[in-house]
């Protein structure tokens, strides 16, 4: 059975003092035994996060990472700088950075590569844009999405990999997607999976739903029966509102 698991994607949002007392609020609250709870801060606070969570299951994990191991890339991260404090987990191929950061799919799938070879577990993101929709071809631009960014690993890294359904426009826009038309792309990311790896895969992959996810929508949404959790912006940077969210599993 796949993993339920709710990841806060904290983005550029929150300066140390800030992510400790987030931190510190999310650590007073029972956390169900049957969901993994993740958070993502900003770089810096990262190590500080991972100490603050030690003893605490919420999970710190990475909102990106470069390819190379080392070398002269000013301003990056690679994926032992991330295992060296603590991280474990990261986020791989955010509409964000397939955006504004120009990461096309060959770029993404050589960060997978990087991230499983440092056995690091990957939450690779995947999303049309609303022409796309409108145009009728969200399930092509998906199925392509995996194929070049994804479908090269093999079967065995499969235990490592998670993925996160996120309509680009649905992120961040209030908008969100029914839990119809999550179901309907969900289900057609693990037959996808399926045609490519089997069903002993497929069946035990979490495929995660993320844009504008709240307390108010997130039972219908995470009730869907291949929905297995969220990925979350906005609503994880509250603390009352992103445990509501972790509570919403039926
Ligand atoms: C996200 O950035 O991954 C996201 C889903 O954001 P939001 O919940 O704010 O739409």
């Amino acid at each position: 059975m796949p993993r339920k698991i709710v990841a806060g994607n904290w983005k550029m949002h929150n300066d140390l003092s800030e992510t400790e007392t987030l931190l510190k609020d999310l650590k007073k609250q029972v956390i169900p035994e049957d969901v993994t709870v993740m958070v993502a801060p900003s770089f810096t606070n990262l190590y500080k996060a991972f100490e603050s969570t030690r003893e605490h299951p919420i999970q710190v994990i990475a909102q990106n990472m470069h390819q190379s191991e080392k070398g002269a890339f000013t301003g990056e991260i690679s994926a032992s700088m991330l295992k060296s404090v603590g991280v474990k987990t990261v986020i791989i191929g955010h509409s964000e950075r397939r955006a504004y950061f120009n990461e096309t799919d060959d770029l993404l799938a050589e960060k997978v590569n990087a991230a499983l070879e440092s056995e690091i577990q990957v939450i690779f993101c995947i999303g049309e844009e609303l022409n796309d929709r409108e145009n009728g071809d969200q399930y092509e631009v998906i199925q392509n999405q995996l194929e070049n960014g994804l479908f090269h690993v093999s079967e065995d890294s499969w235990e490592h990999i998670m993925i996160a359904y996120e309509p680009v426009w649905a992120i961040g826009t209030g908008e969100t997607a029914s839990p119809k038309q999550a179901q309907e792309m969900h289900q057609f990311i693990r037959e996808a999976i399926s045609k490519q790896y089997g069903k002993g895969v497929s069946k035990e992959v979490s495929i995660l739903y993320g844009g504008s996810v709240k307390p108010a929508n997130a039972k219908e949404i995470f009730a869907k029966k291949d929905v297995d959790g969220g990925l979350i912006g906005g609503a994880s940077l509250k603390a009352d509102a992103f445990i509501a969210i972790i509570n919403a599993f039926e």
